[in-house]
């Protein structure tokens, strides 16, 4: 695991940027589990807060929508798509 410290004041902010962060490193590096991205304060590292909603979709996809999206999860778009 790769825990890489981004400091930005707001949640809502923080949650946005980690969720770029972790789209836009995975289209370069594979290893990158985009699904598994979370952001947490520092002073309480062991409440993370998940930045996508991760459920399995009918298609046995991971669901990379917003966690608290509304309406029907759905899958990645699928590379070049
Ligand atoms: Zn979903």
């Amino acid at each position: 695991m790769i825990h890489l410290p981004v400091a930005v004041a707001e949640l809502a902010a923080a949650l946005d940027l980690a969720g770029s962060l972790a789209r836009w490193l995975a289209s370069t590096f594979p290893q990158v589990e985009v699904a598994g991205t979370s952001v947490s304060t520092e002073d309480a590292q062991q409440v993370r807060h998940w930045v996508f909603c991760d459920r399995i979709t009918p298609e046995r996809r991971r669901c990379l929508l917003r966690c608290d999206h509304h309406g029907e999860c759905l899958p990645p778009a699928e590379p070049g798509g």
